[in-house]
């Protein structure tokens, strides 16, 4: 059960339809790991469905949430595979995802920089950059800090930065103000889908960018 999860603006304006593709991935792929999201997500739609503006929620009153909230508590959970204990169910993207991946994991472009790879997605979209990003044990990325937010999702393995310890399903939100230092857990590799809404300023020296051995 993930720990981290998107704020109740990103889970509201998912519900609402309003978030672009590339968050819209994140959150879906989040969801289909966080029950607790997916009940709230499910709430909001409840409530007003795409008509849901972001604005909205100050105008609901707590108790129709709670009685919707209450409603769903009976209901039955979407049937979701348990992830199997193989290192094979561990790489399994969940479903949102998966449609996003031609085959597998493997089978993607990546480019390898160090101990880090990455391989672009909806590359399309000039707003917003959305890459998965593998990443060696034990592995740091270069200190950045952010133009836009910067929105990870931890598909295996794990990170940790100053603000907390990131596994599978955890959502790590980097606003502009913030310069960290990401560090992957040792054991596996840490597999992220990693949403950025403009391009990372690295703040570290040069030589540490341009440097081959990102790894500690
Ligand atoms: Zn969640």
């Amino acid at each position: 059960m993930p720990h981290h999860h998107p704020s109740e603006e990103m889970l509201l304006g998912y519900a609402a339809g309003s978030t672009s593709e590339p968050l819209s991935l994140l959150i879906a792929t989040h969801l289909a790991l966080c029950p607790e999201c997916r009940r709230k997500v499910a709430a909001y739609e409840a409530l007003g469905g795409k008509e849901l503006e972001v604005e909205a929620p100050a105008m609901l009153s707590s108790d129709s949430l709670v009685s919707v909230l209450d409603r769903l508590d009976t209901a039955e959970e979407p049937a979701m595979a348990p992830p199997r204990p193989s290192a094979e169910g561990d790489l399994r993207l969940p479903r949102p995802l998966r449609d996003y991946v031609a085959g597998s994991l493997d089978s993607l472009d990546w480019h390898q920089r160090g101990g880090i790879a990455e391989a672009s997605l909806l590359t399309e979209r000039s707003d917003f950059k959305t890459r998965l990003m593998r990443i060696r044990p034990k592995t740091a990325i270069p200190e950045h800090s952010h133009h836009g937010s910067e929105y990870t999702l931890v598909l295996t393995g794990g990170f940790s930065d100053h603000t907390g310890h990131f596994l599978r399903g955890d959502v790590a939100i980097a606003d502009p103000a913030v310069q960290h230092r990401p560090i992957a857990d040792a054991g596996e590799d840490c597999v992220c889908l990693a949403v950025t809404d403009a391009p990372l300023r690295f703040t570290g020296t040069i030589a540490r960018l341009l440097s081959p051995l990102l790894q500690r």
